[in-house]
């Protein structure tokens, strides 16, 4: 079975995005996706809330993206909290020993604080993680810095929208393949997480609309000026 899944959306449920998780589901199932992970910055989404917000045809899967001292680290499926600021290697560490998924996003864009490419070569010493090499957020440019740097470290490749609006879910995302036993419908958090760290994962997508990404900025701006969540437009 092949699952299209945006791995990387911010949510209102943290006031890190705009868009509470309903209104992302439903653009996520317009896009024709079958689930999204929500990495919302230094806050996850329960288990429970997930599970609560899934269903047989769209899984939601809890995840974080962590800001550590040397940049982002996304993690699918956290099994503990990080506390903002922790060292690279120990999040990537930790997250490997819980089982859970562990992917650099954006690790060439300096401008929204990826890793650089040592780190990246370091962690990947680690353990088995992948590179987010198609950000929907991100220059084209460090897309394709990132897609070199993974050939280079042999590293499986994700790709995710970064989305901090619902209307830009889904502009990229992974096509993760999974054996599946078991009945019908969308197989559970674990067995994504599982097939990531697998590297059954190739990334897809385009970069969102530059008319988008305004509105983003824009909301977010008047967002943090006045103390409260992104309003609807
Ligand atoms: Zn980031
Ligand atoms: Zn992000």
């Amino acid at each position: 079975m092949r699952l299209r899944v945006d791995l990387h959306v911010h949510s209102a449920a943290s006031e890190d995005g705009c868009s509470t998780i309903g209104d992302i589901i439903a653009a996520a199932r317009m896009k024709g996706l079958d689930g999204v992970a929500i990495t919302d910055h230094d806050v996850r989404l329960s288990a429970q809330s997930a599970k609560a917000f899934s269903s047989a045809s769209f899984v939601v899967i809890p995840g974080v993206e962590v800001s550590t001292d040397a940049g982002h680290l996304l993690v699918i499926l956290p099994r503990r909290d990080f506390r903002k600021g922790i060292p690279l290697m120990e999040a990537v560490d930790q997250s490997l020993s819980d089982g859970s998924a562990v992917a650099i996003p954006h690790p060439t864009d300096p401008l929204s604080h990826g890793v650089g490419e040592p780190a990246s070569e370091s962690a990947s010493r680690h353990g088995a993680i992948a590179l987010e090499t198609m950000n929907a957020s991100t220059l084209t440019r460090y897309n394709r810095s990132a897609a070199r740097l993974a050939l280079r470290l042999s590293l499986p490749q994700i790709g995710g929208s970064d989305a901090h609006l619902a209307k830009a879910v889904g502009d990229a995302w992974t096509d993760i393949d999974i054996d599946i036993e078991g009945g019908p419908g969308v197989p559970p958090p674990e067995s994504i997480a599982n097939a990531i760290i697998g590297g059954w994962v190739s990334p897809s997508g385009r970069r969102t609309s530059k008319a988008t990404y305004l509105e983003t900025v824009l909301r977010r701006t008047m967002r943090k000026g006045s103390e409260r969540q992104c309003q609807s437009p």
